[in-house]
């Protein structure tokens, strides 16, 4: 079998042979060429140990990235190249990393170590193609498999149960009985997985195709490292206005959710405060007030448990508060000014996305919240006013008309800013005057 390989890979490749060594592309590239998706980094394996690649490569730039674990980083022509000797991992104590690695001449040695048989493939140019766990019928089959027993290599290291959660939601694959009861079972390990990694993975896990049902499948592991969130298991809600639990609710927003970051994990968040508020009428009927609040104090605490991004925090904070904010074109434009165009839009998306996860009655009105976004986007080209700095009057202008310094003269403003937010008044200058002039009068 011949699988084309970039002429930068293909001359690292042939200058370990060349050194008397055997050299391999492996992992995610094989995977990924076999999937016919866009292929972002180039993992490579050889017999070499570091040392030996360093001899290899001398006179180029190479990077001891890893060098406990046989990793050595080959810039090359402004692009890095990972070249990992082949390797067998001693025990796990930590469950996470080998507390030996053996350095290895076997390529099988190798492959062996590695998580998933769609990840355990290699490919050389002269040795050919190396799939000892049958990868490629893995892929063509999209079926999540462990390499060798289940139960050890989830053991080892608990980040394979995060990785798996994550391909199977970005590439859609099945996971394989065996591998997903194991995945199950090793769960007490999570707690020994860094809190970035564990974001990182489920950063990607909420990005992909079938995050709601690797979520659904998989609540149980969300709930250890974000034990906020299980609270919302098999929570009622008893209204007119739902028929599914919260939970499955929440499942089936981030499914109708586009796949942007904060508008996921604001969709996982944003009834994450109803248990915490619910109450019942006499009826049964089920009520939620103020919820929005404590789902942001439960998204802001999860988040930074997660060491994710300040940036990221506050987005998805502000999508949470307001996500039950309603309101129609008539203030659009007051919403612009206090969202800006691209917090907007992504607030009509998460809406859009809870109104669709609602009772079919409730659903059908859904894409109205979609419907804003091409009128905000009109509203932004037009120009139309959206702060202070747009208003036709300032500071100077009103003091010349006769308005004091002050705070009189702030508060004219934010209120003059106000009336034309609402549409009520035209952002003109003369009317703006006038308007302010009269109040002045009035006081
Ligand atoms: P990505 O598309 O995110 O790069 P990947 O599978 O290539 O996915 P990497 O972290 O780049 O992930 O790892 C490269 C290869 O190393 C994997 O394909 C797999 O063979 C192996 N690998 C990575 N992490 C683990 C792990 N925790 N346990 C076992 N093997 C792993
Ligand atoms: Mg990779």
């Amino acid at each position: 079998m011949h699988i084309p390989l970039p002429k930068k890979v293909l001359r690292i490749l042939s200058k370990l042979e060349d050194c008397g060594y055997a050299a391999y592309a492996v992992g995610g590239c094989i995977r990924d060429y076999f999937l016919g998706l866009q292929i972002h980094e180039f993992d490579l394996c050889s017999s070499a140990t570091p040392q030996e690649v360093h001899a290899c490569f001398e006179g180029e730039r190479l990077l001891d990235t890893g060098l406990k674990h046989g990793t050595v980083t080959l810039l090359s022509e402004g692009e890095s190249f990972e070249i990992t000797t082949f390797r067998s991992d001693g025990s796990y104590s930590d469950k996470r990393h080998p507390d030996q690695v053996y350095f290895s001449t076997s390529i099988l040695e190798d492959l062996k170590r590695r998580d998933f048989t769609i990840n355990a493939m290699a490919y050389s140019p002269v040795h050919g193609f190396v799939d000892p766990f049958d990868g490629a019928k893995a892929c063509r089959d999209k079926l999540l498999i462990a390499v060798g027993d289940a139960m050890e290599r989830f053991g080892e290291d608990a980040l394979r149960i995060l990785r798996g959660m994550r391909f199977a939601s970005t590439l859609g694959f099945t996971i394989d009985g065996s591998t997903h009861s194991a995945m199950l079972k090793q769960t007490p390990n999570l707690r020994k997985i860094s809190r970035e990694r564990l974001a990182s993975e489920l950063n990607q896990t909420l990005l992909g195709q079938d995050a709601a049902r690797v979520l659904k499948l998989y609540s149980q592991i969300l709930f250890i490292i974000l034990p906020q969130l299980a609270p919302m298991l098999h929570t009622p809600q008893k209204t007119r206005f739902h028929m599914y639990d919260l939970w499955e609710h929440t499942l089936k927003v981030i499914e109708f959710s586009p796949a942007e970051l904060s508008i996921r994990w604001a969709a996982l968040f944003h009834d994450s405060g109803k248990p915490a508020s619910i109450t019942f009428d006499p009826d049964g009927v089920t009520h939620f007030r103020g919820h929005p609040l404590i789902s942001t104090k439960i998204s802001d605490e999860c988040l930074s448990s997660l060491k994710q991004s300040k940036m990221l925090q506050q987005d998805v904070h502000t999508l949470v508060l307001h996500h039950d904010d309603r309101f129609g074109a008539d203030r659009l434009q007051r919403w612009l000014a206090k969202l800006g165009l691209d917090m907007l839009k992504r607030l009509l998306q998460l809406q859009y996305a809870d109104i669709a996860a609602h009772a079919p009655h409730v659903a059908a009105k859904a894409h109205k919240m979609l419907e804003l976004i091409p009128m905000a986007e009109t509203l932004v080209e037009q120009g139309v006013c959206l702060g202070l700095s747009d208003l036709k009057v300032n500071g100077d202008i009103l003091m010349r008309s006769g308005v004091p310094q002050g705070p009189v003269l702030g508060e004219m403003l934010s209120y003059l800013l106000d009336l034309v937010l609402s549409g009520k008044v035209k952002n003109d200058k003369e009317v703006l005057i006038n308007i302010a002039l009269k109040r002045l009068n009035a006081q």
